[in-house]
C-alpha cells in the first residue's frame, strides 16, 4: 500500500472514537424521514468541525445538506451520500445511522491530506426509506458536475456491484355512492367491491408476471360503518421491476385492472402516486472494481458476485445522474435481518462500531482513487455515457 493510503488509514484510526460517537449518537436517536433534525445537526456539526463548509436545508427539504472541502487545486469532485432516516417501531433497523457516519468519516479522511484536489462533499439525503429526498436532490441539479457519487449500505454480504428494482408507488381511489346497506342497496354503489375486485383482477394479473416484477397493495380506506355502502375506498400498491422501460408497461396493466375494476360496479376511479418514483441502480464497474480492490487491500475476500437487491432504493435516481455505487458490507455475522430490531441493535453493537471503521477506510481510498487516478476517472465516464 502506497505512503499516502498508509496515511489515511492512519487518519481512520484516529478519527475512529468520534465517527463511532456520530453513529452512535444517532443510532441512539431514530428519526423518521424528513424528520431527521438531529441526526442531520449531528452530521453537520461534525463535519464543520473539521473545516467543511456546511449549508443546512437545501432543494427545499430541511433536513438535507452539502458540505463541501475544496482540495488544494483544480480536479473531479466525489460525493459521499448520507443516510440517517430511521423506521418506524424498529429504530435503525436498516442501519442508516451507520451509512451516515460512515460518508461524514470517508469523508473527514480525505480532507485531511495536503495532496488533495477537486472537491470533497457530503450530500445529507433524508428519507431513504419513504419518498426519498435523492429524487428531489437530483432534480434540483445537486448532483450537477459530481464525478462520482458513493455510499455504503450494511448487509447481510459484502456486495460491491448490485442493481435494484424500479418503484412507483400508485394510490387508486374508487368513488362510488353512499346509501342504507339493508334498506336502498339498488341506489348505493359500493366502492369497497371496487377495492375487491380489483385486488382480484391483480392476484390474476401477478399470475401473468415474470419472477423479478412485484405488486404489493393494502388497502388504506375501505368504508366507515357496516350499516352504510362505502363510498369511497383507496388502495396503495407499490409495484416494481428490473428496469423503468418495464415498470412503466406493468403500471399501465395495473390501472388497466383498476379501471375494470370499478367498471364492473359502476363506480369511478382516480389515482396518483403517493411517493416519489424509483430508477433501477446503475452500478457503474469501473468505481465497483475500484471499491472491491480496496475492499481486499482491507483484508476481505469474501466478496459475493453481483446481486439484485429485492428492494428498491432512491441511489438508483442518482446513478442515472452520475456514475454511482451503492456497495452492501456485512453487518456482524451476516444473519441479522434488514429491518428488524434485531438489525438495529447490531448497528449500535461493536460489529456495527467495525464496520463502520471498515466502510469509511474503504470509502475513502475509492474517493481518493477517484480524485487521483486519471484512467480510472476516465473509464468511469466511459461506462457512464454506454450507459446512458
Ligand atoms: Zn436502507
Amino acid at each position: 500500500m502506497d505512503a499516502i493510503k498508509e496515511f489515511f488509514r492512519d487518519q481512520a484510526q484516529y478519527l475512529r472514537k468520534e465517527v463511532w460517537e456520530v453513529a452512535r449518537q444517532i443510532g441512539e436517536h431514530p428519526e423518521l424521514g424528513y424528520k431527521e433534525y438531529f441526526a442531520s445537526e449531528v452530521l453537520c456539526s461534525y463535519l464543520q468541525k473539521h473545516g467543511f463548509e456546511v449549508k443546512r436545508g437545501i432543494a427545499g427539504v430541511e433536513t438535507a445538506f452539502l458540505a463541501r472541502f475544496p482540495g488544494t487545486g483544480p480536479g473531479p469532485r466525489v460525493a459521499y451520500l448520507a443516510e440517517y432516516d430511521a423506521l418506524p417501531g424498529v429504530g435503525h433497523g436498516c442501519g442508516h445511522n451507520l451509512i451516515g457516519a460512515a460518508s461524514a468519516g470517508a469523508a473527514v479522511i480525505l480532507s485531511k491530506s495536503l495532496e488533495l484536489t477537486g472537491e470533497i462533499l457530503v450530500i445529507g439525503s433524508p428519507a431513504e426509506e419513504t419518498s426519498g429526498a435523492k429524487v428531489t436532490l437530483v432534480e434540483e441539479g445537486i448532483f450537477k458536475d459530481v464525478d462520482a457519487a458513493i455510499m455504503f449500505h450494511p448487509g447481510s454480504q459484502n456486495v460491491p456491484v448490485i442493481s435494484s428494482l424500479a418503484l412507483d408507488a400508485l394510490e387508486f381511489t374508487f368513488h362510488g355512492r353512499a346509501a342504507h346497506s339493508v334498506a336502498a342497496t339498488n341506489f348505493g354503489i359500493n366502492a369497497l367491491d371496487a377495492v375487491i375486485n380489483f385486488f382480484v383482477g391483480i392476484n390474476a394479473l401477478k399470475k401473468q408476471l415474470s419472477q423479478d416484477m412485484k405488486v404489493n397493495g393494502i388497502i388504506t380506506e375501505g368504508g366507515t360503518a357496516p350499516n352504510i355502502i362505502p363510498e369511497r375506498a383507496v388502495a396503495r400498491f407499490y409495484i416494481r421491476a428490473k428496469k423503468r422501460k418495464d415498470l412503466d408497461e406493468l403500471r399501465e396493466q395495473v390501472i388497466r385492472c383498476a379501471e375494470g375494476a370499478a367498471t364492473m360496479v359502476s363506480a369511478k376511479m382516480t389515482w396518483q402516486k403517493f411517493e416519489f418514483s424509483y430508477d433501477e441502480m446503475h452500478t457503474n464497474l469501473a468505481l465497483a472494481a475500484c471499491f472491491t480492490k480496496n475492499l481486499q487491500e482491507m483484508g476481505i475476500h469474501q466478496i459475493a458476485s453481483p446481486q439484485t437487491a429485492m428492494g428498491s432504493v432512491d441511489m438508483g435516481n442518482v446513478s442515472r445522474a452520475v456514475p454511482a455505487i451503492h456497495p452492501y458490507l456485512t453487518l456482524g455475522t451476516g444473519t441479522e435481518i434488514p429491518h428488524t430490531r434485531d438489525f438495529a441493535q447490531a448497528a449500535l453493537s461493536s460489529d456495527g462500531e467495525s464496520l463502520v471503521m471498515l466502510a469509511m477506510l474503504t470509502l475513502a481510498l475509492t474517493g481518493w482513487d477517484v480524485v487521483s487516478d486519471k484512467k480510472l476517472l476516465q473509464q468511469m465516464k466511459q461506462e457512464f455515457l454506454s450507459m446512458k
